[in-house]
């Protein structure tokens, strides 16, 4: 086992990895910009380093600062959390060089599956099932105009190094396409310097499921379960359930063995997410997140498992505490993101928390780093908590988080409680009734 982690994250999944540690008996390193030096994760670890000023490029981003924090401090391995240089290739190539563990999957399955096409590919490869679409890159406008006809319209013209929604345009008929062709092209060259594009069947009203998957290394892999965070804007994941009030057992435990299975053949070591859109009663493959993520905390609500634990065990070369017939679903569980932004507008609203309450009591969990008097910096993304519920099934866990979002307070800055306050209320939310569209739906009506 690890001797000493140095955390290479702030914010509430630095506290989040740290507990972790602290059970398992590991010393810890927060590193921090001089933007954060008061903050939480700072004050709980054992040691702490200044890596840089503020901006993320210079501190959080900064592979240099914080190979050197290794060294002083005499880290054997380090977990990057999710973001920053969670799924950085280099970052992972450049630890191993140093004999430092990266928590997380070989720098080899980071770079397949941060290259759109290449992870299709292997996707394919390993029997998960794939947007119908084109085999690659388009070369040019007749190819493209021949794979769309293959698959029938609308279509969706992607960027291969796409990104945050990027670089995506949808043709509706042949004479659109053309125009979505260069338009994709152009946007994915000025964003990504690689105007590579293709094409795929676009869905009309999917929802966004994911399976949670945990691979030793060496063949084994489980899967826990899928989450449903088909509430999104602007691509952005809202709210996120476990599981998805979609899917019944059946269909659950085809999924999920079948992304087992594909992870123990690839070999995968870690925690994984693969991505889907799910459409009249059909999954399909849009991308794995190589990282532990945001809403990793619903999964663990309904199976007991500390997916930090694991992957802390899996990298340090102990294999998994579970077995595929070990894992049971208990209950439901839902997570809002609460964020530092104006819940209308979505205007980022950092400053000085004056007071921050949150709620308790049964099957209620809290993870954030904020404190009264906390000043939110204006430099990092506006997630100040995560309020996760449990209850034993989805209509207690809606009322317990109905009460919930009644208890907590946060007093100084604008919130996005008021949203949520708003959809546990919703028919369409109550009844499980959405899309990936629901949520920009339901925001316009109010505009
Ligand atoms: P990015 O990496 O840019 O976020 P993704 O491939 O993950 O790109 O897709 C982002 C979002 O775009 C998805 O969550 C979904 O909302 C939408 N999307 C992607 N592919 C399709 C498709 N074939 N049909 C409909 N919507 C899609």
């Amino acid at each position: 086992m690890f001797q000493k982690i140095l955390i290479a994250n702030r914010g509430e999944i630095a506290l989040r990895v740290l507990r972790a540690c602290k059970e398992l008996g590991i010393q810890t390193v927060a590193v921090h910009s001089t933007a954060d030096a008061d903050a939480m994760h700072v004050r709980l670890a054992d040691e702490s380093v200044c890596i840089g000023p503020p901006a993320s490029r210079d501190s959080y981003l900064n592979i240099h600062q914080i190979l050197a924090a290794c060294e002083i401090t005499g880290a054997d391995a380090v977990h990057p959390g999710y973001g920053f240089l969670s799924e950085n290739a280099k970052f992972a190539d450049i630890l191993a060089a140093h004999n430092v563990t990266f928590i997380g999957p070989s720098a080899e399955h980071i770079r397949i599956m941060g290259d759109k096409i290449e992870a299709k590919r292997t996707a394919k490869r390993l029997g998960i099932p794939v947007v119908p679409g084109s085999e690659g890159a388009v070369r040019d406008d007749r190819e493209a105009k021949r794979i769309a006809a293959g698959i029938g319209y609308p279509v969706l013209v992607k960027a291969s190094a796409g990104g945050g929604g990027r670089g995506m345009k949808v043709a509706r008929t042949e004479a659109d396409l053309s125009h979505a062709l260069s338009t994709a092209r152009t946007e994915a060259g000025a964003a990504f310097g690689d105007d590579a594009v293709y094409i795929e069947k676009y869905l009309e009203k999917p929802r966004h499921i994911e399976v949670q998957v945990m691979g030793d290394g060496a063949g084994n892999a489980v899967h826990l379960g899928e989450r449903d965070c088909s509430l999104q804007r602007r691509h952005q994941k809202v709210w996120e359930e476990a599981n998805s009030p979609a899917l019944n057992v059946e269909q659950r435990t085809r999924i999920g063995e079948t992304v087992a299975k594909a992870m123990s053949d690839l070999g995968y070591s870690g925690a994984g997410t693969v991505e889907f859109l799910y459409e009249n009663g059909e999954f399909y493959f849009i991308e794995m997140n190589t990282r532990l993520q945001v809403e990793h905390p619903v999964t663990e609500a309904i199976t007991g498992i500390d997916l930090v634990h694991e992957q802390i065990r899996v990298a340090s070369g102990g294999g998994l505490s579970v077995r595929q017939d070990d894992v049971r679903f208990h209950g439901h569980a839902i997570e809002c993101r609460i964020n530092a932004e104006d819940p209308r507008t979505f205007v980022p609203s950092p400053g000085t928390v004056t007071h921050f309450h949150t709620p308790g009591g049964l099957g209620i969990r809290v993870d954030s780093a904020v404190y009264s008097g906390y000043r939110i910096p204006p430099y990092y993304d506006s997630l100040i908590g995560k309020l996760i519920v449990h209850g034993r099934n989805r209509v207690e866990c809606m009322m317990r988080l109905r009460r919930a979002l009644d208890e907590f307070v946060v007093d100084g800055i604008n919130s996005t409680l008021p949203l949520f306050r708003d959809l546990v209320g919703n028919v369409d939310v109550a009844n499980g009734d959405y899309d990936i569209h629901w949520l920009e739906n339901y925001l316009a009506q109010d505009e």
